[in-house]
């Protein structure tokens, strides 16, 4: 969770549901702790006898706490003002051509945050200049992976509340299996934006999406509202049917449109993120951004329209030499390959019911250990009750009992094979910098040239549905973050 949110938000703001994500935010949560602690060094001194040492002493610990105290008023003041300087002196700007708010949400997969400083990216910058930008990038939910990250945009929920808890899964009440190609409701949990927006009475318009051909609610996926996937459509296409929105009488422009491109994650899998390849695929999408800022400045409707452009995580390099087997750890416990959901960077494995999930877990943990497994070092097992809560991973059926956290860069694999490969993977621990992707807002409710501090993707459901002035489903995100972003309303 970022810093501005956890100062500008009480906990009474936290989400309503569900309680678990709301207990585990609030034990993670390392600035809340401060002023408990001062208040207890400040408190704990006042029970000392009035002796004349003792007087010298209280008032030495308290100039200390007055002091501490006043660093942590000055912190806090700095840091509110510094995120919040531009919208105490701007309201938002009022629409010319357009009659109501429209929010367009682009997506660069894979556009590790960084990316933008790797080519001349002229478009990128010019929304950046003229908006609001997370400085340090946008922080994807776990695992770092696109489906499951996509879908939190869009719904304000972790994963284990959304369902899509990786991009390949099986159903432990059914044995059924799911795929980044199935449509049907019962995988797709919340309530995606384009959804609410429908819901409301508004339109909405989706050119690719995770989860956005599912008919749910109001929302069935209309032709020429919503685009089947189908990663042969150019780019252009792509920006300019989107365009051609806003050639429609102003009651049938979608108040919420989504813009999808699979750049650069593809040429970062196959390369890294610092090959040549990377900056052409970065130059391209900035391209596509460029076409689509064009066609709205040539309908006058650029400064109407809050363009939201993120990513859904990063990317970092991996190569032959950062190997896990798990066919290395036979000698403490065998892991079938039936065993095992999902490898890499995401270990997953589901055994069958008749074994202790715990006992594997040890076991494992143990060779892993021993330094006698390569790499061994590099990967550590938990029951998923028992991972780090700020991964908000555990509160789902659908997740396996058991998952291995793998170190930056390295991967598991079954057992080892002569096949050397040099390339780029995400799915890593969300905390990692090299898994952040962009955030950058441009539109009458951004300020401009505005910087904010990184936040979770969870926060931008939230976000859409203040700016549209609709009221949102419940969900992971903070109540007042779109408060401490949005300019206010003139
Ligand atoms: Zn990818």
């Amino acid at each position: 969770m970022s810093d501005s949110i956890t100062i500008l938000t009480p906990d009474d703001n936290k989400p309503m549901i569900p309680i678990s994500s709301k207990q585990e935010e609030d034990e993670d949560d390392d600035t809340s702790l401060l002023p408990n602690l001062t208040t207890h060094s400040c408190s704990s001194s006042s029970s000392h006898s009035h002796s004349k040492p003792t007087v010298i002493f209280i008032s030495l610990i308290l100039t200390t706490c007055i002091a501490l105290s006043a660093a942590f008023a000055f912190a806090f003041a700095f840091l509110f003002f510094s995120a919040s300087s531009d919208s105490t002196t701007q309201v938002s700007r009022s629409l010319k051509t357009l009659k109501t708010p429209v929010v367009l949400l682009i997506s660069f997969d894979g556009f590790r945050f960084g990316y933008q400083f790797k080519t001349n990216a002229p478009n990128i910058n010019r929304l950046i200049k003229n908006g609001t930008e997370a400085e340090l990038g946008l922080i994807p939910v776990f695992p770092t992976l696109t489906f499951p990250n996509h879908y939190s945009i869009v719904t304000g929920l972790y994963p284990a509340y959304h369902g899509i808890i990786n991009n390949f899964f099986t159903d432990p009440e059914t044995g059924d299996f799911f795929t980044m190609a199935n449509h049907e409701p019962k995988w797709w949990l919340g309530e995606p934006l384009w959804e609410t927006v429908v819901n409301h009475g508004l339109k909405a318009s989706t050119y690719f999406w995770p989860g956005s051909e599912v008919k749910k609610g109001s929302w069935n996926c209309a032709k020429d509202y919503c685009m089947l996937y189908n990663s042969t459509v150019p780019f252009e296409e792509r920006v300019d049917t989107v365009l051609k929105y806003f050639d429609l009488p102003s009651d049938e422009i979608p108040s919420f449109m989504t813009l999808y491109f699979e750049d650069p994650d593809h040429q970062g899998h196959k390369v890294g993120p610092d090959d040549p390849q990377i900056t052409e695929a970065v130059a391209r999408v900035d391209k596509m951004l460029g076409r689509l800022i064009r066609g709205l400045e040539e309908r006058a409707v650029f400064e109407d329209v809050n363009i939201i452009l993120v990513g859904d995580h990063g990317m970092v390099g991996t190569c032959d030499k950062k190997l896990i087997f798990l066919d290395d750890l036979t000698n403490w416990i065998e892991i079938p390959k039936e065993w095992v959901q999902s490898y890499s960077p995401l270990l997953a494995i589901h055994p069958p019911s008749n074994y202790s999930p715990k006992e594997i877990v040890a076991k494992m943990n143990e060779g892993l250990k021993s330094g006698k497994v390569n790499n061994g070092e590099y990967l550590r097992v938990y029951l998923k009750e028992e991972l780090p809560s700020r991964l908000h991973y555990s509160a789902s059926d659908r997740i396996p009992p058991i998952i291995g956290l793998i170190e930056e860069g390295f991967k598991v694999e079954q057992k080892r094979s002569q096949r050397q490969e040099c390339g780029g993977a995400h799915g890593y621990d969300n905390a990692l910098f090299s898994m952040r992707t962009i955030f950058v807002a441009h539109g009458p409710q951004f300020a401009r040239g505005r910087k904010i501090p990184s936040f979770e993707n969870v926060e931008i459901y939230n976000l859409v549905t203040n700016i549209l002035n609709i009221h949102g489903a419940p969900n992971n995100g903070t109540v007042l973050f779109p408060e401490g972003v949005l300019l206010p309303r003139r």
